[in-house]
């Protein structure tokens, strides 16, 4: 896709880019309003937004995705409290999902799919990081919306419920296995069904390189930056890695699979 020909700027397709960056932005502040309820069970379709200082509920005006946050310089326009720029983040970030689905893929169903696919991934590893939860609803939604593609491209719906099963079954042995050997559940029913997604996503062989990746990517955490406070037996939120592994294999695994291929 090109945005300059022949030295014009096309304007139609920055029309369209722009169209699809500002759906993107919808969708990541919806993404607040579930990384913010879901781990609390709080109704996230019912129940207006409201200012967690003054209990004020946030107009309309005031929730535009983006300009509303730059405008009222994160602060709530009633007792001047600040909003964490973590809000502005996820929604530029949905923005950012929407536009690397079509860079990746380009105008397609599998452009569309991925876009939701990193927007569900990104809700997911934030929703992890910061609560060790891993909400169904998110997962599940997920993978009926991904069971809905598969139907338009590929992983096809045979192919998508192999990489579920093959994705979800190998946490539930694992899971399974550590429970034997250490007496204790390893993994919990969300990294279940996040691999479960995954796989509907990526497709079995997908599911093995997110499991491989998130397993590297948590380790490499584990040794660095998680020194000191992750001592021991302190659980490390395996889904934040899991899905940015996934979002990697997504994006990436075609050429990382190509390199490796060539240099082996
Ligand atoms: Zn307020």
């Amino acid at each position: 896709m090109t945005l300059v020909q022949n030295g014009y700027l096309l304007l139609d397709n920055a029309l369209l880019l722009g169209m699809a960056a500002w759906l993107g932005a919808c969708v990541g502040s919806f993404s607040n309003v579930l990384i913010y309820r879901l781990p609390r069970n709080k109704d996230v379709v019912r129940g207006r937004s409201h200012c967690p200082s003054c209990e004020k509920m946030v107009a309309w005006y005031d929730n535009i995705p983006v300009l509303s946050w730059v405008l009222l310089r994160g602060q709530c326009r009633h007792c001047e409290a600040s909003i964490s720029p973590r809000y502005l983040v996820v929604e530029l970030a949905g923005a950012f999902c929407a536009l690397v689905g079509i860079w990746r893929f380009g105008w397609t169903v599998e452009g569309l799919s991925a876009s939701f696919f990193l927007i569900v991934l990104l809700d997911i590893a934030l929703i992890d990081w910061e609560h060790m939860i891993i909400p169904h609803t998110l997962t599940i939604g997920g993978a009926a919306v991904g069971l809905g593609f598969s139907f338009f491209m590929t992983p096809s719906l045979p192919a998508a419920l192999l990489g579920a099963a093959v994705g979800a079954g190998i946490i539930l042995a694992v899971s399974y296995g550590y429970k034997l050997v250490r007496g204790v559940i390893g993994m919990g029913g969300g990294d279940v069904m996040l691999m479960g997604m995954v796989g509907i996503f990526l497709g079995a062989w997908g599911a093995l390189a997110v499991l491989f990746g998130g397993a590297l990517l948590g380790t490499i955490y584990a040794l660095t930056v998680g020194r000191g406070n992750v001592e021991g037996e302190a659980k490390l939120p395996f889904g934040t890695f899991l899905a940015a592994a996934a979002a990697i294999v997504l994006l990436f695994g075609r050429q990382i699979m190509d390199l490796y291929l060539t240099q082996f």
